[in-house]
């Protein structure tokens, strides 16, 4: 498949939503970077061009829900190059609600690219003390915030809250309906344990993979787990096993952190994007495929294995690099 069309997610309902989700491409990919695997990539960078990849999933929930309350506003925070303070601008605008981003520190005099999408898109762009960012996460943000009286649904950064993790199920549960043919795995790339443990507990063909993008120590695999303890599981092909044999996690693969983009994976992406034609994203999808890369040269994926690689979009993070040299 190398035409690939482009789509709009253009009205909020679950039935729209679900059958944009179904139109969205598997991709195989011949290359000579996964000796041995047959690598296919599930194309979810495709399923809006703005409103993009899994936090288009964690979005979809939290949308209606303020739709449902009657909120006029969605509050959310996140960095200056954040994929979801993007995705949720522009889901705003499509969708009627105005958007306010908290973003750490002080408005610096040339806005990253990302944030000047976001205010394109009409998201209020509001810079708080990193003393008062780190509050995010308590109840009573909004308050501290002066932000309490407005009509607004708080979605927590990165779209990490009970509807986010529905929404990525929900993929889950499309990727178990859509798969064209029968894999033997699925890999994520991971910035929290949300997408991992949501899609964990909904396909339950194949086990799902996870590569740790920053240095987390445990906490990716026990954000996992909490997922998957919230969401349950109906996984019928391992009845009885424990939560935490639902994924494999692996974090060789953070190239030293958050962001880090050292010179072997800037080459990776150029030979993979030259390949395949699939544009990756330096955070996460890039380090994604090094790692799925890596294990098969290794052989530490079985020889003639079926691959399936979540492409989680991204894209728009790319403007934070620089060009290659
Ligand atoms: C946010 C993001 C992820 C990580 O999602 P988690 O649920 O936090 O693991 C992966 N890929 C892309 C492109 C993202 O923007």
């Amino acid at each position: 498949m190398n035409s690939v069309s482009i789509r709009y997610l253009t009205s909020l309902d679950l039935e729209s939503f679900i059958s944009a989700a179904r139109a969205v491409p598997y991709q195989g990919v011949n290359s000579d970077l996964f000796p041995g695997v047959e690598v296919w990539i599930r194309r979810d960078d495709l399923l809006d061009p703005l409103i993009s990849g899994n936090k288009a999933y964690k979005l979809f929930y939290n949308l209606l829900a303020a739709k449902e309350q009657g909120a006029d506003t969605i509050i959310t925070c996140g960095g200056a190059w954040s994929n979801h303070i993007h995705a949720t601008a522009a889901a705003g605008a499509r969708f009627g609600l105005r958007t306010m981003g908290i973003i750490r520190g002080e408005r610096p005099p040339l806005l990253s690219a990302t944030l000047q999408d976001a205010e394109r898109f009409g998201m209020q762009l509001k810079f708080v003390t990193r003393e008062l960012y780190r509050q995010r996460n308590r109840p009573e943000f909004l308050e501290l915030a002066e932000l309490d009286a407005i009509n607004s649904l708080y979605v927590p950064e990165g779209g990490a809250n009970l509807a986010g993790a529905e929404g990525i199920r929900l993929l889950g549960e499309v990727i178990e309906r859509t798969a064209p043919i029968s894999f033997d795995q699925l890999w994520v790339a991971c910035g929290t344990g949300l997408t991992l443990g949501s899609l964990a507990s909904s396909v339950h063909r194949f086990p799902v993979h996870g590569v740790e993008v920053l240095r987390a120590g445990d906490s990716i695999r026990r954000d996992a787990e909490h997922w998957i303890a919230v969401l349950g599981t109906n996984r019928d092909w391992r009845k009885g096993s424990i939560p935490t044999k639902a994924f494999e996690l692996t974090n060789k693969y953070h190239c030293g952190g958050y962001a880090k983009y050292p010179n072997c994976l800037r080459e990776f992406q150029q030979d993979f994007e030259q390949q395949s034609g699939i544009p990756l994203d330096p955070v996460y999808t890039a380090k994604l495929m090094y790692a799925v890369s890596q294990e098969a040269i290794g052989g530490r994926i079985s020889r003639g294995a079926r691959i399936l690689v979540l492409h989680s979009g991204g894209l728009q993070g790319r403007r934070g690099f620089q060009p290659r040299k």
